[in-house]
């Protein structure tokens, strides 16, 4: 944020940053019953994506899905996406899910974050604590969180901090204390969870007067919330995540069932509406620190080199 905002001085006199979209297209629970429009497979996935970053959104955030449509962490699977998405959309962030709902194991959880080169996530998912979902509960103990951020810092992922209630903020500080949090700090404040903080605008002001002053932040509503909380988001100089992870439909009242591509556009004109121009991708990762996607692809395109080298060498037998 800058100095105007923590004066107190009222957009639009304070210029808010471009506004960052980060699409949550698929989550754990949709399925095909509940929308033809959820994308699944690893195909259905990189489509959808793909027109989502063309409608507006920088970062991308990815959930597997096995051949039956479950949840998975299958590393191959994320490989897949990352790859086809970066072939046609290099700058776009992209971000991996270690949620733990249904595989709770350290080596499950921080699967996708062991990908290297151009198939190395950007971000990766970081719940700062446990909660209940209406489905199930969400665990993630102290130790848990700490091993799955200390190797995303190993590895230069930045972690996507997801916080459902005011503890979880405080966390971040803790975490930030102890070390283990040190880079550039993205958190998305997911509100109007049944068991968790409501999504009223006083719980956002709170939770967003609560934050380390360095912290990027973004709101989510879940389910009839989303469209309040990421207007709410826009008129307060924070960023936006949407998408059918989070909510199904486009109104909700009528049970409209809305396309990840229409939720995003809506944001879109919204944030024109109301004087936010959007990020790019590549404005996106100066924003948050992250390498270009073109410098990314650069990297990887040496280390390919270097490995097909020494892959010469140990044939001509040198
Ligand atoms: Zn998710």
């Amino acid at each position: 944020m800058n100095d105007l905002y923590d004066l107190g001085i009222p957009h639009p006199v304070t210029p808010y940053p471009k506004l960052i979209i980060n699409a949550a297209i698929t989550g754990m629970i949709p399925t095909r019953k509940n929308s033809p429009h959820v994308p699944l497979s690893p195909k259905e996935i990189i489509e959808d994506a793909v027109r989502c970053i063309r409608a507006g959104a920088s970062i991308v955030h990815l959930h597997a899905r096995d051949e039956d449509g479950e949840p998975t962490y299958r590393k191959e699977l994320y490989e897949g996406m990352i790859l086809g998405i970066r072939e046609r959309c290099p700058e776009a962030i992209l971000c991996v899910s270690t949620s733990g709902r249904r595989h709770n194991s350290f080596d499950c959880r921080s699967a996708p974050l062991e990908l290297e080169g151009k198939a190395k996530p950007d971000m990766g998912s970081l719940t700062l604590g446990s909660l209940n979902f209406p489905e199930q509960a969400s665990v993630n103990t102290p130790e848990m969180i700490e091993a799955l951020a200390l190797k995303m810092s190993e590895r230069g992922i930045i972690p996507e901090i997801e916080a459902f209630e005011p503890g979880m903020i405080h966390a971040v500080k803790v975490l930030m204390l102890r070390g283990v949090l040190t880079g550039p700090l993205y958190v998305n404040i997911l509100l109007g969870s049944l068991y968790a903080s409501p999504a009223t605008l006083f719980d956002l002001s709170c939770m967003v007067k609560s934050l380390p002053p360095s912290a990027h932040w973004a709101a989510a509503g879940i389910g009839r919330f989303q469209l309040n909380m990421n207007t709410a988001a826009i008129l307060m100089g924070g960023h936006v995540r949407v998408g059918l992870e989070d909510n199904l439909y486009y109104d909700y009242a009528r049970r409209n069932l809305a396309t990840n591509e229409q939720l995003i556009r809506r944001v879109v004109r919204l944030s024109s509406e109301l004087g936010r121009e959007v990020a790019k991708p590549c404005e996106a990762r100066a924003m948050l620190g992250l390498p270009s996607g073109q410098r990314q692809d650069r990297e990887s395109w040496d280390m390919g080199m270097r490995r097909s080298e020494k892959i010469g060498r140990s044939m001509s037998g040198k």
